[in-house]
């Protein structure tokens, strides 16, 4: 369940996103009336098994069931990363036009955030996939703009090369992060989520990890994500 808007009386249209369909709006009659039985499971960002009937303009969910897993506590920081997944999965697929794999990563990345202690790894995990899927993946072997080697040093991320750059190339006015940092984003890029799971990563890694993603994701899609810019404004806040 990707996005909800309130409609009419008591209408609601949601944006699922579905296994064999991508992307589906969906209306959920008299879903805001409290004796609707839709609403319950209808949650945002929740994972459902749901029953379509084709409407004249919008399909009208029938029926709907929550399926079993952990539900994302109302708490602002995960529900701040499940808008920014929500969002992103949105993004990345085109109405009735599934992506390989989009819906199961989107499911696995909603659960963690569910479930892990740290809501930024999942999620981090899953921005990466999206840029891979988008083919924005960061260049993490070599200097993005002269691909020469890069030495196991800090290093400078740039978003307009795409990637890390060498000591040559180097920009002073690009933010410079540790070899951890870069170290995590190759394994993340190289889809071992085996090891990732197993890394012990300090709150300071995930943030720059965290950093570079998104400086990437915001500078190749054409519009911003609103739900990043949320979470920068609640981290500067916090
Ligand atoms: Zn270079």
């Amino acid at each position: 369940m990707l996005r909800k808007l309130d409609y009419g009386e008591a209408d609601r249209i949601f944006t699922l996103l579905t296994k064999e369909h991508g992307k589906v709006g969906a209306i959920a009659k008299g879903v805001r009336k409290t004796s609707s039985r839709l609403a319950a499971p209808l949650e945002l960002y929740g994972h459902v098994d749901v029953l379509l009937a084709r409407g004249r303009n919008l399909d009208v969910i029938a029926q709907v069931e929550r399926k079993p897993g952990p539900r994302i506590p109302a708490d602002l920081d995960r529900t701040a990363y499940a808008a920014l997944v929500a969002e992103l999965a949105e993004r990345v697929t085109e109405d009735r036009n599934p992506v390989e794999n989009l819906y199961e990563l989107t499911a696995w990345a909603l659960n963690q955030l569910a479930a892990d202690d740290d809501p930024r790894r999942g999620s981090a995990y899953f921005l990466a996939a999206a840029l891979d899927l988008m083919g924005y993946a960061p260049q993490l072997a070599q200097c993005a703009r002269c691909e020469g080697p890069l030495p196991d040093a800090p290093a400078p991320f740039s978003a307009a090369a795409g990637g890390f750059l060498c000591p040559r190339c180097s920009d002073p006015a690009e933010p410079v992060y540790e070899t951890g940092a870069i170290k995590v984003l190759r394994v993340i890029f190289a889809g071992d989520l085996a090891l990732y799971r197993r890394l012990k990563l300090g709150p300071g890694i995930m943030e720059a990890v965290e950093e570079v993603l998104a400086s990437q994701l915001e500078y190749h899609l054409d519009r911003r994500l609103n739900s990043l810019r949320f979470l920068r404004r609640m981290r500067t806040a916090g």
